[in-house]
């Protein structure tokens, strides 16, 4: 909304502030000096003292007023004393506030240090105390000589405990002090002598990720290396004299694609059955890819591409749409088959590219383009395609996007007709907005990433002082007639209206009224030499978009079509400095 500036209470601090608050830091208390306090309802805390319980360590040069943080994963961070705008891995980003030096010490907000550094992050009012644990982001179970090897990954130091139990035999695994960003839950395995695995946020303070393995049989476990990056070897516990087998399969367990788990009596979802091909007309002896499948461990997922003897292949990389193309020469592929995956890979095809000479062509089609590595197994009779379920490390352009979440702190913009708060939800969509374009290798700037009130004339320098080209204002609009609802894009200068037009085509996709793209004379859009829109995500008078724009799903959503706009506009036009 932008009928005016409303401003409902001058001077509310953010929440009940403590007189001591504290910071906890993956289960210790670190004793800082100074201690941390509250500036704009952000809490500041010395960097000394601070970091090391999360595996980071900092450094403070007095002569250039900067502080650097190198964190467990390398993530490097540069704070400078009254600077608003510190450095994550050399790019800018907006603090809530400016660190400030206090006896010798810089301050820096300490949830935003966290965060860039991989970190779960809470405060809990009630206790006036900042948790902070580390997240594990993926398990990898493989083959590893003699047994398995479990892997986790985590954004900083995790306590490992494990326990083996038996009646059904199970091996758990505590990651103590972990938060648990793996989204997949559950995963049916049947390999290795894994039935299937379990991962779940077993409690909260002390936070402790629990990762559950059903097994064939009983194993062993030894913890081979620490953080960031645990590894786990599981061995078979030796009931007999077969002790030690050939690296590539231990004896105790099931060989690959074993028989389903008999205790499953409902299907899993997780589980997809192999599309296998019916029997292969009789004919030439040419070697046939008879079936494709997919295999999903946590983390990743497994393209299975089964051949009836050895293969060679080539992979290449093509564009429109993002696709990966394995071409196996020699190979004739009976049917033509597709299997649809889901998460980062669309669909997988597989089919005859050419006869005489044959080459079979599996095409592995992105959703969201991610690592991922080919390999051969079973003698080079399985052709496998690993890809990773985080999205890919960024690609660099040269643009960088500014997000403007409208409003914040003193001004909450917009209420709506059941009391939704502007500055709170289009916050949350500019933070998805963020991470949706991050997470496709964008760079991005916030103007604000908090509850904090940030002037209007301030909008448009901060981002160009971050080197943005591209200018994105999220509001929420208001009126008086409760029947108006829809998106709106509004532009302003001639170098805006292409990016206002992908963006409003995309919000128009979304199933709620296209309102169109609008100009209007408003400040952000007035001030700013660089392409630059202010979209309108519905309108909190309206019950329904009100409605919509409570959920989760509905701001993601939002987030993403804004994404998508932005990317195809960032793709077609050059980055132009102001
Ligand atoms: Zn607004």
């Amino acid at each position: 909304m932008w009928v005016g500036l409303v401003v409902l209470c001058l001077s509310l601090p953010a929440g009940a502030q403590p007189a001591s608050p504290a910071v906890v830091v993956n289960g210790r208390t670190p004793s800082l000096d100074p201690p941390p306090v509250f500036r704009a309802g952000v809490l500041l805390a010395p960097l000394e003292g601070l970091v090391e319980p999360y595996g980071a360590s900092s450094r403070w040069d007095p002569l250039t007023r900067t502080a650097q943080v190198v964190g467990p994963r390398g993530t490097r961070l540069v704070f400078r004393a009254g600077d608003r705008v510190a450095l994550v891995d050399g790019e800018p980003r907006v603090l809530p506030v400016a660190p400030e030096l206090a006896g010798g010490k810089l301050l820096v907000p300490a949830e935003f240090l966290f965060r860039a550094l991989g970190a779960w992050v809470k405060w809990e009012p009630t206790e006036g105390t900042l948790h902070v644990v580390s997240q594990v982001l993926r398990l990898v179970l493989d083959r590893a000589p003699g047994g398995l090897r479990l892997q986790v990954e985590a954004t900083g130091p995790v306590e490992v405990r494990t326990a083996v139990l038996s009646q059904p035999d199970r091996l758990v695994v505590d990651l103590v002090n972990a938060a648990s960003r793996i989204e997949t839950r559950e995963v049916s395995l049947g390999e290795f002598g894994v039935r299937r695995v379990r991962v779940a946020q077993f409690q909260v303070k002390p936070y402790v990720t629990r990762v559950v393995l059903d097994l064939d049989a009983p194993l062993d476990v030894e913890v081979v290396s620490g953080p960031p990056e645990v590894v786990l070897r599981l061995l078979p516990r030796a009931p007999s004299a077969a002790a030690t087998g050939p690296p590539a399969s231990p004896p105790a367990f099931s060989p690959p694609a074993a028989s389903p788990d008999p205790a499953a009596t409902s299907p899993d979802p997780q589980t997809v059955p192999p599309v296998s091909s019916p029997a292969p007309p009789a004919g030439p002896d040419v070697p046939r890819i008879l079936g494709l499948s997919l295999e999903r461990q946590v983390g990743r997922v497994r393209v299975v591409v089964q051949a009836d003897r050895p293969l060679e292949f080539q992979v290449k990389e093509l564009p429109d749409p993002d696709r990966l193309v394995l071409d196996i020469p020699g190979v004739f592929v009976p049917v033509k088959q597709e299997l649809a995956v889901g998460g980062p890979v669309e669909v997988v095809r597989a089919a005859q590219f050419q006869t005489d000479p044959d080459v079979a062509r599996v095409v592995v089609q992105w959703q969201a383009r991610t690592r991922y590595e080919v390999q051969l197994e079973d003698g080079g009779s399985r052709l496998v395609v690993v890809v990773d379920e985080l999205p890919a490390p960024p690609p660099r352009t040269g643009h960088v996007v500014a997000i403007d979440p409208g409003h914040g702190g003193k001004d909450p913009g917009a209420i709506g007709a059941t009391g939704l708060v502007e500055k709170d939800v289009v916050l949350d969509i500019g933070l998805r907005l963020r991470d949706v374009l991050r997470g496709q290798g964008v760079r991005t700037v916030m103007t604000r990433e908090a509850d904090v009130f940030v002037d209007l004339a301030d909008r448009v320098p901060i981002a160009l002082r971050a080197g943005a080209t591209v200018f994105v204002s999220v509001h929420a609009n208001a009126t008086t007639r409760g029947v108006i609802r829809g998106l709106e894009t509004y532009y302003l200068k001639p170098n805006s209206v292409q990016l206002a037009t992908w963006i409003q085509e995309e919000l128009g996709r979304l199933g709620i009224p296209d309102r169109g793209i609008r100009t209007a004379n408003f400040k952000v859009l007035r001030d700013s030499p660089i392409p630059a829109v202010l979209v309108e995500v519905g309108y909190l008078t309206n019950l329904e978009d009100e409605a919509l724009l409570r959920t989760a799903a509905f701001r993601q959503r939002v987030a993403e079509a804004i994404a998508r706009g932005v990317v195809r506009f960032i793709r077609h036009v050059p980055a132009l400095q102001p």
